[in-house]
């Protein structure tokens, strides 16, 4: 049985529809990411399930209990904000206690439970330390104690990462996402970055303009993007019109050259029109160009070398294609004509 049902939910500000028909289950301990482009519903989606925002239609189901008409301060979620601030004239041990007392903890097991989890976050003797002395990633630990001290049935996280550096943040997701895998943590988790709903989530649900475009695990969504818009959002820029020439074997002509996909969606004919994907790590370098579908020559624009794979940028007629190329997979320079190989598996085709 799901433990959190997110049912029909729509939601209109000012006439405007913000989310339409939103419908998600999430499973005890599971770690949902609601991923999407800045305005598609995401954090009023958030705030739906937190009770700090009513829904115009649809129901929030907890353990399989209605909660919709309960106040937000009496659903004992846990929340962690990116302004979500910390108490900086407070030290790390008072912010944790903060919520603790409110829910009339014996000081006793206050202080018990705010050592458990500083030790949890790598904080571990840090109660006394005002919060202005920590550092930016220091600060979000304290963030994640407080709002895990007191057992929330669920924790909510709306870019709670969003103000550190890239490299702190990577560190930090990782460090997240086996905090809340320990406890045993359901979550739902809010980002418009890609890497970062991969990082921490077990399933992701895609959104776009108020809607769930797609549901699936990270792998499941990357292999298997539904939409031109999913693979977009998900890092695949390689975008192409095409033309279905034969279904078996299938092939597919397109500006820069005939393509064979590992597999085309069903229903389709020769003559139809369709969009595909190529992903970026789909391709390698060749040394002569070999007559066949899959063999393109295009002229190399740009290419970038950036440590564990060389990013190039080839042009065509009439699309430019961007590839990682392994290391230091391509040493040819700008304006030289280039040989690639597709592998089929790359290439996901949509239907019009
Ligand atoms: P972001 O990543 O930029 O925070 P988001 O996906 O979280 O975006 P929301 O904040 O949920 O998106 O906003 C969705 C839409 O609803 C936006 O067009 C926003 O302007 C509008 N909106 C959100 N809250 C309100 C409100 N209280 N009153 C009016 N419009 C609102």
């Amino acid at each position: 049985m799901p433990f959190l049902t997110i049912s029909h939910i729509s939601k209109t500000f000012d006439a405007t529809p913000v989310l339409h028909d939103i419908s998600l289950d999430v499973v005890r301990g599971e770690i949902v990411c609601l991923l999407g482009p800045s305005g598609c519903g995401k954090t009023t989606l958030l705030r739906i399930i937190a009770g700090l925002e009513r829904p115009d239609r649809g129901k929030i189901l907890l353990a399989g209990e209605d909660i919709t008409p309960v106040p937000s301060h009496k659903r004992d979620f846990g929340l962690m904000f990116q302004d979500y601030a910390l108490f900086p004239h407070m030290t790390a041990g008072e912010n944790i206690a903060f919520g603790l007392k409110m829910h009339g903890w014996t000081q006793q097991q206050i202080e018990e439970r705010v050592t458990e989890l500083l030790a949890l976050v790598d904080l571990a003797g840090y109660e006394a330390r005002p919060v202005y002395e920590l550092s930016g990633g220091q600060q979000q630990r304290v963030a994640l104690a407080r709002s895990l001290a007191p057992n929330p049935r669920l924790l909510m996280l709306d870019e709670p990462l969003g103000a550190l550096d890239r490299t702190l943040r990577d560190q930090l997701l990782v460090e997240l996402r086996s905090i809340l895998k320990q406890l045993g943590q359901t979550a739902v988790y809010v980002t418009h970055d890609q890497m970062e709903a991969f990082a921490v989530a077990d399933r992701v649900a895609l959104m776009r303009a108020g809607r769930i475009e797609q549901v699936g695990t990270p792998e499941a969504l990357y292999l298997r993007p539904v939409s031109p818009f999913a693979a977009r959002f998900l890092g695949m820029s390689n975008i192409l019109a095409g033309t279905i020439v034969s279904l078996a074997p299938p092939l597919i002509d397109t500006p820069v050259g005939r393509l064979q996909p590992a597999a085309l969606p069903a229903g389709l004919r020769p003559g139809d029109a369709v969009q595909l994907v190529i992903r970026p790590e789909g391709a390698r370098v060749a040394r002569e160009h070999l007559s066949g579908p899959n063999h393109l020559t295009l002229t190399l624009v740009n290419r970038s070398f950036r440590g564990a794979h060389t990013l190039i940028q080839l042009a065509g007629p009439g699309a430019t294609l961007a590839f990682e190329i392994p290391g230091l997979g391509c040493t040819a320079r700008p304006g030289q004509s280039l040989h690639v190989v597709i592998g089929p598996e790359a290439i996901v085709v949509f239907d019009n």
